[in-house]
């Protein structure tokens, strides 16, 4: 049993595929047919990349992945080539065979949900909310399922003999224990305050900017802002900027001109806003969107 059909869910699922004769994941959203956005991710219209441990690992359990990734339109951006401002400065141009996968994460998650559909020990219950565990402190035996979002619908009850919770950042796994009996979890709760608002470019065939990707990391207190395009899937440009607590951007599109215009950066700048130079830079999805991250170190008591 796996709550939550996120990336995680998706492959432990896969993982344990030979060690299990049966698995259900259980995801509240309904997936999309096509690499789409779906409200359970809300971190996916942001930039990500697979960095090359993520990658290998990815291949070594789906083989011929990548190769699927690369013909969907993802892009292997050599780490050497990225243009990259730390905290202290540019960093040098180097040579190294150590590359990312950069492409969206509908992307990247529709091709994993791909395999993972073929595989027939594996069942799905969608639109559906887990509420609950069964079982005793020392036990967990299943879960308590609900059709998603109707708090009048009936709950219902499914055994497992392993369950594997992948619910994210949003899991209510400590208060499940704790309605099992168990003694409460030891929370530590660090939030940074950061925020991110992205957008999708146009990414023309011409003229080269000179790198594959850009990052511009903060330099926090004196520089809260940190800025992000990366080359994705069907010529585009994904670029994302975020930003410290108290230096948050104001969500929409005049949100995210004004970050990446605090950002500064002539690079930046050149290759999104086009300084006029090229009209096919031009803007084909304004996907500005705000996200708080919230990183919460558990451990049980
Ligand atoms: C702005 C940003 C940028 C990032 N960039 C990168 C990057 O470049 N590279 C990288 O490796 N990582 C990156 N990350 C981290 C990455 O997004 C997460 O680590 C990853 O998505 C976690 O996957 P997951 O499957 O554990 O959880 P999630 O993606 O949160 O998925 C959880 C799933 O569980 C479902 N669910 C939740 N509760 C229930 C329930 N009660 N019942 C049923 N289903 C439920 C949700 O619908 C969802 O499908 C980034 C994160 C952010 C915020």
């Amino acid at each position: 049993m796996v709550i939550g059909g996120g990336l995680a869910g998706m492959l432990a699922a896969w993982a344990l595929r030979g060690y299990a004769e049966r698995m259900v994941i259980v995801e509240r959203d309904r997936y999309p047919e096509r690499p789409a956005f779906r409200s359970g991710v809300p971190q996916a219209r942001h930039a990500h990349l697979l960095l090359e441990a993520g990658h290998r690992a990815l291949e070594a359990l789906m083989p011929g992945v990548r190769e699927e990734l690369t013909a969907a339109g993802a892009v292997r951006v050599p780490i050497s080539g990225v243009r990259w401002l730390s905290a202290a400065g540019w960093l040098a141009t180097y040579e190294s065979e150590v590359a990312f996968l950069s492409c969206t994460r509908p992307l990247l998650d529709h091709t994993v949900l791909r395999r993972v559909r073929g595989e027939p020990t594996v069942r799905w219950l969608e639109n559906t909310d887990v509420v609950g565990l069964l079982g005793a402190p020392g036990e967990v035996t299943g879960v308590q399922v609900r059709a998603r979002g109707d708090a009048r619908a009936q709950v219902r009850e499914v055994r497992a003999e392993l369950v594997v919770d992948a619910s994210g950042r949003t899991s209510s796994l400590p208060s499940w224990l704790t309605r099992l009996g168990c003694p409460p979890a030891a929370e530590e709760r660090v939030d940074a305050g950061v925020s991110y608002v992205s957008r999708l470019y146009h990414r023309p065939a011409g003229p080269d900017p000179g790198f594959p990707a850009l990052y511009l990391q903060t330099k926090a207190p004196d520089a809260p802002r940190l800025g992000v395009v990366l080359p994705v899937e069907d010529g585009r440009w994904i670029a994302s900027v975020g930003s410290m607590r108290g230096a948050q951007a104001e969500p929409g599109a005049a949100g995210f001109d004004r970050q990446l215009r605090l950002l500064g950066g002539p690079s930046t700048r050149g290759v999104l806003a086009g300084d006029g130079a090229d009209e096919r830079k031009s803007v084909v999805t304004g996907k500005a969107g705000r996200h708080v991250r919230v990183s919460t170190i558990q451990q049980a008591s």
